[in-house]
């Protein structure tokens, strides 16, 4: 078998040469320094790997075998996935700089288990037989529908969590029947090119499972409108997914949108604040916040801000910093040197704006580090208080009752996840329904499991992963009429 090199794409089960000569340099986000390539494709070689899925499409030779072999190569796919996956989280932590913790937990071996419960469900894919009112008389009428693949699938994946993430693009693709096109982030490539090999090595048939790497606005666009593909599984900011949406609508290709969302952290006046700040290490700061579904804004009643304000200063400050590869260290550097720039603006902008910003940790200046900060009560308007910051950043609001919370909380545009921290089930009970969040946490903030559907209200996207019904958006129904 061929070896990546710097101008490759994964294409009909091993690595091809592309046209494009343009290469995007991948950073190790610890020392700033790049230390390896992948190639930036352009339209022509995104024609070319989308041509390999078509193929494989149209011959059946993935939708048309058994179910149960379907799912017993996917169960191997699993397997090859937790057995590589020290390699892989090595790989992830040196190409996105988290902590080799998150890489190891929240990486390969969380992936596996989403792929062997997306596996399962590739035996129970059914349609239904119904009866209908048609006329009778000599005619008798079978009607019933057939669930079908949907065709070639674009999966468009972020920087974030590279593995975990592209398999949730892979799992459920492949698990209905549809072949594959991934193009991981130009922030990190590598992770994906493995899960590819892997495939290949589990059973996966040639063409079925496609990777090709290149920016968003070439390699991505090129995807997004190529006619071949029936549908866009994109998981990223609102800005491209909005894009993304306009242009699968033009020619009607299936769009699922996973974005991103400004996650409100609901503190009552009974909440237990040992575990506040305990969820919040991980809720707001797992992987120096930059996971679409972070708490990036408490709203906690008056009466409980001093103290959770202090406890959670003193949490900060006393984070280990270091590189990824520490497995000590949970201050980790930011993914790249741009998202390092941009958290840091809005930072600027709270403070320029009157927020009072508390830096935690101190961080070193090489590498894309930004120290984990609370910023205290900032006005509703400015753009921290507003907009996803995707950094190690919690905005802390008092507010003088549970219903100021939750109309704080649902004031914006976006709706993807929510945490209620209350010792009282029937505050509980009662709130859950009025948050406008596709997950609501109560005492706990940013746990996902492959059983739980995951997606967002509002502007945080449209449709669900994840779930007993995680292939329905990669199936067409298909209804049967037989005169007989
Ligand atoms: P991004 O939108 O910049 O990029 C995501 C992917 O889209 C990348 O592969 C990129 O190359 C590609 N892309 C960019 N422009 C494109 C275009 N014009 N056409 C087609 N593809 C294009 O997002 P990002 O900065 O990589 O990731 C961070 C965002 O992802 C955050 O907003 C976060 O909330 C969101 N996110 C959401 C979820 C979720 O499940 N809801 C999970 C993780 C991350």
């Amino acid at each position: 078998m061929t070896t990546r090199t710097e101008a490759s794409a994964y294409c009909d089960g091993g690595y091809i040469s592309l046209n494009s000569a343009d290469r995007l340099p991948v950073y190790d986000p610890a020392t700033g320094e790049a230390f390896d390539c992948a190639a930036d494709a352009d339209a022509a070689d995104v024609d070319r790997v989308v041509a390999a899925a078509v193929r494989a499409h149209r011959d059946g030779r993935w939708r048309s075998l058994r179910p149960a072999e379907r799912e017993r190569i996917l169960f191997r796919f699993a397997m090859l996935i937790d057995e590589h996956g020290e390699e892989l989280a090595q790989l992830e932590t040196r190409e996105q700089g988290k902590s080799i913790n998150v890489s190891r937990m929240l990486g390969a071996g969380a992936g596996a288990e989403w792929m062997q419960f997306a596996a399962g469900l590739a035996t129970k894919i059914s349609g239904r037989s119904f009866d209908t009112s048609l006329p009778g008389g000599p005619t008798h009428w079978t009607t019933f529908t057939r669930r079908e693949p949907i065709g070639p699938v674009a999966g468009i994946v972020p920087w974030n969590f590279p593995t975990l993430i592209a398999i949730w693009k892979i799992a459920p693709a492949l698990a209905a029947g549809c072949t594959l096109v991934l193009k991981p982030s130009e922030t990190t490539p590598l992770t994906a090119f493995r899960l590819a090999e892997l495939a290949t090595q589990a059973g996966v048939p040639d063409g079925v499972f496609n990777v090709i790497t290149g920016r968003g606005a070439v390699a991505g666009q090129a995807l997004s409108v190529h006619p071949d593909i029936a549908k866009i599984s994109f998981t990223g900011s609102i800005a491209t997914g909005k894009r993304i949406g306009r242009l699968a609508m033009d020619r009607m290709a299936r769009t699922t949108l996973e974005l991103g969302g400004k996650n409100p952290a609901i503190i009552a006046a009974d909440a237990d604040l040992d575990k506040v700040v305990q969820g919040m290490g991980l809720g707001a700061f797992l992987n120096q916040g930059q996971v679409c579904a972070s708490a990036s804004r408490i709203f906690v009643d008056t009466t409980l801000y001093r103290p959770l304000t202090e406890m959670l200063e003193a949490m900060i400050q006393a984070m280990p910093v270091g590189p990824g590869s520490n497995p000590a260290a949970t201050v980790n550097p930011l993914a790249s040197r741009q998202h390092q720039a941009r958290v840091r603006a809005f930072l600027a902008d709270a403070s320029a704006k009157g927020a009072t910003l508390v830096a935690g940790a101190r961080v070193p200046d090489t590498g894309f580090y930004v120290e984990p900060t609370l910023v205290l009560d900032p006005a509703d308007d400015i753009d921290l208080a507003r907009q996803e910051v995707f950094g190690p950043v919690l905005a802390i609001t008092p507010v003088a009752s549970l219903d100021e919370a939750v109309a704080r909380a649902n004031a914006g545009v976006t709706g993807l996840a929510a945490s209620l921290w209350t010792s009282d089930l029937t505050t509980a009970m009662q709130t859950i329904p009025r948050i406008e969040a596709g997950t609501v946490w109560v005492n706990t903030h940013v746990l996902i499991d492959p059983a739980m559907p995951f997606g967002g209200y509002k502007q945080s996207g449209i449709g669900r992963d994840f779930g007993v019904d995680w292939l329905d958006p990669y199936l067409e129904t298909k209804s049967v009429c037989i005169a007989h």
